[in-house]
């Protein structure tokens, strides 16, 4: 671990897998303090503890990104074990992709409410913390799906591209909190593993077998971002694998 002078107070919604638990990874080796949300505890437990023991503080809570209750407790306990909230990683998220004609509105609404209500609950939940401490960074994960439409990635699409829009209104409302919008390509996790119709889950499968690039890449992206100079706002990294299209 090499600690620095700027060691942070680092939220990370979707910690269990994929980008967040490579994030804290990253983020915990460079000494910031790390509290990971996810719903799935055990992995959250088991990769705080293994951070402990690598000599960072990291700490974990439950956390379901669709309850303004359960984010709310999440910053609350970033205050309770570490006194501040210096960044939140919005990364939490969820991609059942289906053809709009399939009409599966529940994965849409599941996709609204976690990749789109969950990062403003988490803009909710830190934003007053941030405003009493003079400063903060909200870095909310969106894809390169934020960029361009395909088929069955319409409604996944949609809530990426709501996320760059209100990242950039959050933005020019704020002189003292810094905003970045991260959005990954074709990354190895576990975001195809739920939901949407078979054949767009192979689909997408096939396509991140072939081309994905490692979660520490997306992980490098934030932290580049994090380490900035308070008045160095980074606001967009897109970061995909060379060879996608
Ligand atoms: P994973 O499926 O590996 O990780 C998703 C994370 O989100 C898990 O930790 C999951 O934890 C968490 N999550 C899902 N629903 C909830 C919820 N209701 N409350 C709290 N946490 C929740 O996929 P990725 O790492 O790939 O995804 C991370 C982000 O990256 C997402 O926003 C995704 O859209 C984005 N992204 C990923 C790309 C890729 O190719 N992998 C490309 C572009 C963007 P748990 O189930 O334990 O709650």
């Amino acid at each position: 671990m090499t600690t620095s002078a700027a060691t942070k107070t680092v939220l990370i919604t979707g910690a269990s897998s994929g980008i967040g638990e490579a994030t804290a990874r990253r983020l915990a080796a460079q000494g910031h303090r790390v509290l990971l949300g996810a719903r799935r505890t055990e992995r959250l437990a088991a990769l705080a503890k293994e951070l402990r023991h690598g000599g960072a503080p990291a700490a974990h809570r439950e956390l379901d990104v669709t309850s303004l209750d359960s984010v709310q407790a999440f910053a609350a306990a970033a205050i309770e074990e570490f006194g501040r909230i210096d960044v939140l990683v919005n990364n939490a998220g969820v991609m059942p992709l289906s053809p709009i004609a399939d009409l599966r509105i529940a994965e849409w609404e599941q996709m609204i409410d976690v990749n789109l209500r969950g990062v403003l609950f988490g803009i909710a939940a830190v934003l007053p913390q941030m405003r009493r401490q003079g400063g903060g960074h909200i870095v909310n994960v969106s894809s390169v799906s934020g960029h361009r439409v395909d088929p069955t990635a319409a409604v996944y699409s949609a809530t990426k591209f709501a996320v760059a829009a209100l990242s950039e209104g959050l933005r020019q409302e704020s002189r003292d909190v810094r905003v970045t919008v991260v959005s990954p390509g074709f990354t190895r996790s576990e975001l195809t593993d739920r939901g949407g119709s078979a054949e767009a889950r192979a689909a997408a499968r096939a396509a991140a077998e072939q081309l994905a690039i490692p979660a520490s890449a997306i992980a490098d992206a934030i932290a580049f971002a994090i380490d900035q100079p308070a008045n160095v706002d980074v606001n967009e990294l897109v970061v995909r694998p060379t060879a996608q299209g």
